[in-house]
């Protein structure tokens, strides 16, 4: 089994939480951590529930997300 790769620039990440409310499986979740620039940035939860489907890497406006599996 390809092994799923969900891939976040965190100081790429504005935090305006698209990638976490348009992701099907509830694979991402808000980080309580700051980035470089004071964002939250998203943490994956669980890649195991991850489908693939790659709407989080396609609506982040800023391309922080990188999808391989
Ligand atoms: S590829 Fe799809 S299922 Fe996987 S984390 Fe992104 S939005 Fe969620
Ligand atoms: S969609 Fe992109 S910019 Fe917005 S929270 Fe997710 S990773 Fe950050």
């Amino acid at each position: 089994m390809t092994k799923k790769i969900i891939k976040i620039d965190r100081d790429l990440c504005k935090g305006c939480g698209i990638c976490i409310e348009y992701c099907p499986k509830d694979v991402l979740v808000g980080s309580d951590d700051l980035n470089r620039y004071d964002n939250h940035f998203p943490e994956v939860l669980c890649a195991q529930r991850c489908i693939l489907c790659r709407r989080c890497e396609l609506y982040c406006p800023d391309f922080a997300i990188e999808v391989e599996g």
